[in-house]
């Protein structure tokens, strides 16, 4: 990643990629206190625009609110950055990855005196977990981690730090010959992916849980109003991970993922095994939004030139 052409937003400037570069005695580096985001830009009939810009720097700002971080930009600087990062690195389609981080004035747990940083950095990332994945979906196991408990890290805040749940649950999952985990909360309930919010689907209706150990997912968020708009019923509850195991569709969502079927869980068939039909019309849905097939929600398109 670090040894590629094109350039990276850091602190006001575009540098050379090459050398965007930070201390070894970077605070957030040594206790992971810094927040992130993970968004997209597609080719659509009027230009590589991003998706959800506001969105994205909207919980940017929320993340580093909840952890006293000072961002020194301003979020239209913010947004400025993105669709720079994407133009001149002369992206069709990308993926941004704007982080907020703590320099390396000290290395106390204090966090006084230190600087905040953010980069934007953004390079061409296909299918998440690969073009087939869309259509026929992956397999999936319960993870052995649990996911945040709200009161120890902080859920709504998309941190370095929580990401080392994700990993360890995905390790996992990948060692026992799955995609993806599913991680309960501490309670048992269904959480979500490592890295994505879970749907599932009975019956017609779609059901997801509340946002409480899980990410306030800007996909999920996108998928509750294209499901409203299509007419199907979906209920934000509480899920057991035997609930998904007898449901007719399940789904992941997020920006990387997009939206992902989950064809089986935990050695589980889930319905029929593939993409069910809701799951289609949903992904479908979301992929026309994203790529400005339809004129709905152009508010959500923001083109970079
Ligand atoms: N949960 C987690 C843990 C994530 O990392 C992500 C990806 N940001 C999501 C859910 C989905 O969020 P979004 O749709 O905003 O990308």
């Amino acid at each position: 990643m670090a040894d590629r052409d094109g350039v990276i937003w850091y602190d006001g400037e575009l540098v050379p990629w090459r050398e965007a570069t930070t201390h070894v005695l970077t605070h957030t580096l040594h206790y992971g206190m810094g927040v992130f985001e993970g968004v997209r830009a597609y080719n659509t009939p009027d230009g590589t625009a991003i998706f959800r810009l506001q969105a994205h720097t909207d919980r940017l700002f929320d993340s580093a609110h909840i952890f006293n971080m000072q961002i020194p930009f301003t979020k239209e600087e913010i947004n400025e950055a993105q669709r720079a990062a994407v133009r001149e690195n002369g992206l069709e389609s990308a993926y941004l990855r704007p982080m907020v981080f703590f320099g390396s004035e000290g290395m106390g747990l204090r966090a006084s005196g230190l600087k905040v940083h953010v980069i934007v950095a953004a390079w061409h990332w296909g299918a998440y977990m690969g073009e087939e994945a869309l259509e026929t979906g992956i397999k999936v196991r319960t993870s052995s981690y649990t996911r945040h408990h709200v009161n120890i890290s902080m859920t709504r805040a998309k941190a370095n730090g929580n990401y080392i749940n994700s990993m360890l649950a995905l390790q996992e999952a990948i060692s026992g010959g799955a995609d993806e985990a599913m991680l309960l909360d501490p309670e048992g309930y269904v959480a979500e992916g490592s890295g994505e919010n879970i749907f599932l689907v009975k019956d017609g209706v779609v059901y997801t849980p509340e946002v409480t150990s899980c990410l306030n997912g800007i996909t999920r968020s996108t998928i509750l109003t294209l499901a409203g708009e299509l007419g199907i019923k979906v209920v934000e509850k509480r899920i057991t991970r035997d609930e998904v195991y007898i449901a007719d569709e399940a789904f992941f969502t997020g920006t990387a993922a997009e939206v992902t079927p989950i064809r089986e869980v935990d050695g589980r068939q889930i319905g029929a095994g593939r993409r069910g039909p809701v799951t289609e019309k949903l992904q479908k849905a979301y992929f026309d939004l994203v790529t400005g097939k339809t004129s709905a929600h152009a508010e959500w398109r923001t083109l970079v030139k």
